[in-house]
């Protein structure tokens, strides 16, 4: 039995935050949690650690990584299968060290996560809890098609065998690809209805990767579980999602980094801040498809449409993100970080970046905790700070519950109340 004591603590559970906090665990479980009066009394000869100005909170989730992905190393894609699985190890077990205890995988390629758990549970491997898609649905052709990590598959009774083969193969979930950089949806009304479908008889959760409008509606009729990016979700979209219990895993860092790193390629070649606003990119993007010779500072139409493009995912992340909460869509906190120049599963950038967008701290942090616990289907296990539930748990400098940058800073992680070493 330990207890530790923190400034304060972050439940994972609605806006519940104590100050002068302290976490009771034993046999990796949680035996109580609140202040550290009534714990230490109720435990008065357990030891104490004190982490003095320190925030304790569940460990993270993150509800969007793909274990194992290689587009940002391609010296690692280079070297095969066995060499992925290492560097996949090598990341979820960094992950771990900064407090993210549980990852949702919604598309690997084959074996990777099977291998990956069979390791952690043998016990030889620290890395997070596990949950997998396997290896995604898409239409021929459509979203990701050339990955290893992504199955084509067409037609009603071909994605029902698919689902019932992934199922078969370990999958917790099933992932589908949807559209892609258009407003084009990749399959049909009858494919997504047979697909969640089939996942829902077999007693699993379905997600799809969905950005646009049309796609989002048609994946909301279909039920699926959790909508992936969905980076223009209207209001009235979040309402519906709500009603139909559907949660929005919107992945705003990775989308509002790459933003962020096309305005500064278009700023180095001169172009002030104040003229990336869409406008001016239309502008300058006419001029070049007018008379494609035209020098726009040495940039191709294509690279001005993608800073363009971002441009327009964060104008509607700053304008429906807060609404989108508001109608009752629970949002989730997933990275989607396959672009590297980060750390792996960095959910504490996610967590930030929502803040950024009008969640408050403790909001956005039950989004990576409590909210991701529930949508798994793990509540009461993981992610909520409470008797009964796994002692996964982090502890970070400062005060996160006011300034979310705090996650940035690890003192220490406890998963199932064995601390990890930093
Ligand atoms: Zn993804």
């Amino acid at each position: 039995m330990q207890i530790i004591t923190a400034r304060r603590l972050i439940a994972g559970k609605g806006k519940a935050v104590w100050e002068n906090a302290a976490l009771c665990m034993e046999g990796g479980l949680i035996k109580a949690a609140g202040t550290a009066d009534l714990v230490r009394d109720q435990y008065p000869n357990a030891p104490v650690c004190d982490y003095g100005e320190a925030t304790i909170l569940p460990g993270l989730i993150d509800m969007h990584i793909h274990v194992g992905d290689t587009q940002s190393r391609p010296d690692v894609a280079q070297g095969g299968q066995l060499t992925k699985i290492l560097f996949a190890a090598w990341e979820l077990s960094q992950a771990l060290k900064r407090g993210i205890t549980t990852v949702r995988d919604v598309a690997s390629e084959p074996g990777v996560c099977a291998a990956l758990r069979q390791a952690a549970d043998m016990g030889f491997l620290k890395i997070p809890r596990i949950v997998t898609c396997g290896t995604a649905l898409a239409a021929s052709g459509g979203h990701g098609w050339p990955l290893k990590s992504v199955e084509e598959v067409d037609g009603p009774w071909k994605i029902r065998e698919a689902v019932r083969r992934n199922i078969r193969e370990g999958a917790d979930w099933i992932k589908a690809m949807a559209d892609e950089t258009a407003d084009m949806p990749e399959y049909t009304q009858e494919e997504l209805d047979a697909l969640v479908q089939e996942c829902h008889r077999h007693g699993k959760k379905a997600a799809v990767h969905a950005s646009f409008a049309s796609t989002v509606d048609m994946c909301i009729k279909a039920g699926f579980d959790t909508i992936e990016h969905g980076i223009f979700l209207t209001p009235q979209q979040a309402r519906a999602m709500a009603q139909k219990g559907i949660a929005w895993v919107p992945t705003a860092a990775v989308c509002t980094r790459i933003a962020r790193e096309r305005e500064q390629m278009m700023a180095d070649r001169g172009l002030a801040a104040a003229d990336l606003t869409a406008g001016n990119v239309e502008v300058f993007l006419a001029a070049q498809r007018a008379n494609p010779a035209a020098d726009v500072r040495g940039l191709t139409a294509e690279q001005l449409e993608r800073v363009l493009f971002y441009r327009k995912v964060c104008d509607a992340y700053a304008h429906n993100l807060k609404p989108c909460l508001d109608m009752g869509v629970t949002i989730l906190a997933g990275t989607d970080m396959v672009i590297g120049g980060t750390e792996p599963a960095p959910v504490e950038e996610e967590i930030i970046c929502l803040t950024e967008y009008g969640l408050t701290a403790v909001e956005a942090v039950e989004s990576a905790t409590g909210h991701a616990a529930r949508v798994l289907g793990l509540e009461g296990q993981i992610g909520t700070l409470e008797p009964g539930a796994a002692a996964d748990i982090l502890v970070v400098e400062g005060d996160a519950a006011r300034r979310p940058e705090a996650l940035r800073k690890t003192l220490a992680v406890y998963q199932n109340g064995n601390q990890i070493a930093q």
